[in-house]
């Protein structure tokens, strides 16, 4: 797997593994981690982060890393977001083996968990409302009280539990919860909830459960069956860590004692990250689905042309650290980019047409014009751009009136067609509203290939294609979805909606491109000469291609460093 070239460099998680395994923590067994997501949405670039973290921590130090789903609540999940993830997993480039588990796996030995706590005293049935469980438990700077329901015998608590799970009571009658300690500073210590009554199918368990396990029970204990040594998540976890470990002590004999570490969670500018919100964005329409090109989940970046190799470039330029951060979007651009550069062939597409006519070129002579496919990979040879007397030329190209700075085509102004001829603009022919609707040029023969025999020289290089032989296609391009830096922020009763980008998407449906693109397979890239990386989108159908822009050319990211180099 490409995966081990970019195994390379240290961060604090990877010294906590590295000490454990000097130690002998776990020996002989050797490190283990998981990627434990929720089946309640689409996996995104933040979710990246934690898969490419778990995996190359397990692969680096010789050991094993799961995917896990975390599946207890089902009333937020679905089978569609557990077939979204495993796609978009193994698209990353990871790979689990054999090692594909559910949480629901797990729940008659949660269950069993949970009764070996009942019978050490140390989880109690109660019977308060779900509102009564909240105010009874106090605040950061109150105490909370103990629940009347508390001090129920083991039995009477075994009774109920059991009937719970029979399916006797309405949601919400009865929950379980552990006994710690209602004055903890910690409010999770507080006599947290560890099951809770729901009479719902769930996706794989059906209706064989009416009682769920809550996360904070559920996740320790799946860690200690699996058999991993570093649970690794995000920070909002850290004051969850004193329960995650005295659910470990307390659940009976487990096989072995994993240890939770916390690391800031990824945000990006211009780019929400939460499910909930990505889920509203989908749900209410305001993009087109969970892979739309300009939402932040894989399924999207894929569909946008992102290539794996440049997400896991991405996550390992960011590293890791315990402090909170946004990353600027312009990095995972430049990524994107780097990678591109690399791999993609370069092809001529016109998205904005202008008709030239070449008034010396033979009428019905076709010329075959070499072209570079890579100028950075010498391997992917040379391609045939037929060559014609009409062609389309990019409109932005072409100025009739233009100011000092405009070294392109104009009246009287000679340019070259790359792979082609120097051309010279003769006329121009305008329709009744004024419009310029085509050119009139001349090309010099002496200049096949893209130079004059008297080195004479020109200011400007046009992209082209043969309008006889050009394919036509729609291209989408795309910018920021939303139009400010952090649309999370707080703000005068504006909410994420409000700071929509309501020029996201321009879609542009008579472009050109070169014959060879129309059968570029859905999902390959490529790269228009001047105009960015785009990929074939899988809405392309025979004959009609439909393009997305990946990135355009030019670097912020790249432009950000020159000024401020570290
Ligand atoms: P929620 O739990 O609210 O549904 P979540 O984003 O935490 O949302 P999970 O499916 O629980 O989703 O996440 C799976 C794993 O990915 C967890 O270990 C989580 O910590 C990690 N993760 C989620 N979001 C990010 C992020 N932005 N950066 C890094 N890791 C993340
Ligand atoms: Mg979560």
């Amino acid at each position: 797997m490409e995966v081990q070239e970019e195994l390379a460099g240290s961060d604090f998680i990877r010294d906590i593994v590295k000490a454990d395994l000097a130690a002998g923590k776990y020996a002989p067994q050797a490190v283990h981690t998981r990627f434990p997501p929720e089946p309640n949405g689409y996996l995104h670039i933040g979710h990246a982060k934690s898969i490419c973290l778990n995996f190359n921590i397990a692969a680096q130090f010789g050991g094993l890393c799961n995917l896990r789903f975390d599946d207890t609540n089902p009333s937020k999940e679905e089978v569609e977001y557990v077939e979204s993830i495993i796609r978009d997993v193994r698209w990353l480039g990871y790979d689990w083996q054999d090692r594909m588990f559910y949480a629901s796996d797990y729940f008659e030995r949660l269950y069993e968990c949970a009764i070996a706590m009942i019978r050490a005293g140390k989880a109690y049935v109660c019977s308060l409302s779900p509102d009564e469980i909240r105010s009874y438990r106090g605040t950061f700077t109150e105490p909370g009280k103990n629940s009347p329901f508390r001090d129920r015998s083991v039995q009477e608590n075994l009774e109920l539990f059991e009937r719970m799970r029979a399916g006797e009571y309405p949601n919400g009658a009865h929950v379980l919860r552990a006994k710690i300690d209602m004055a903890s500073p910690n409010l999770n210590m507080r006599d947290p909830v560890l099951y809770r009554i729901l009479h719902e199918s769930h996706h794989r368990t059906g209706d064989a459960w009416c009682i769920y396990p809550m996360y904070d029970f559920t996740h320790p204990l799946s860690d200690a069956f699996e058999g991993i040594t570093h649970s690794i998540c995000t920070l909002e976890f850290e004051d969850h860590r004193p329960l995650y470990d005295w659910a470990l002590e307390n659940a009976g004999n487990l096989p072995t004692r994993p240890q939770q570490i916390e690391f800031a969670r990824l945000n990006l500018t211009y780019t929400v990250m939460s499910k909930r919100k990505l889920l509203q964005l989908v749900r209410e329409g305001f993009v087109r689905g969970w892979d739309d090109p300009r939402l932040p989940t894989i399924s999207g970046m894929r569909r946008r042309g992102y290539p794996p190799a440049a997400i896991r470039a991405f996550c390992d330029r960011i590293g890791v650290a315990k402090k909170d951060s946004t990353v600027d979007v312009a990095l995972l651009e430049h990524c994107v980019r780097e990678e591109l550069n690399k791999t993609a062939s370069r092809y001529m597409a016109v998205l904005r047409p202008l008709k030239v006519v070449i008034e010396n070129y033979p009428a019905g002579q076709v010329e075959h014009m070499q072209a570079v496919n890579n100028p950075e990979d010498p391997a992917s040879g040379i391609r045939q751009v037929p060559f014609s007397r009409e062609l389309y030329i990019e409109r932005e190209d072409f100025m009739e009136d233009p100011p000092k700075k405009f070294f392109r085509l104009s009246p009287g102004r000679e340019v070259r067609l790359r792979y082609a001829y120097f051309i010279t603009c003769t006329g121009v022919v305008k329709n009744e509203a004024g419009e310029i609707v085509e050119l009139r040029c001349t090309y010099d023969p002496a200049t096949r290939g893209g130079d004059a025999p008297d080195s004479r020289k020109v200011k400007a290089t046009l992209h082209w294609v043969s309008a006889a032989h050009a394919a036509q296609a729609e291209v989408r391009l795309y910018d920021r979805l939303f139009s400010v830096e952090d649309p999370d922020r707080d703000g005068a009763g504006e909410s994420f909606l409000d700071r929509l980008n309501p020029g996201s998407l321009e879609t542009l449906c008579s472009c050109f491109c070169e014959p060879a693109l129309a059968a570029l397979q859905p999902g390959a890239s490529c790269q228009f000469e001047r105009m960015g990386y785009f990929c074939a989108d899988p809405d392309s159908a025979s004959g009609r291609p439909v393009f997305n822009r990946t990135v355009g050319l030019r670097d912020a990211w790249a432009r950000i460093q020159q000024k401020n180099p570290d």
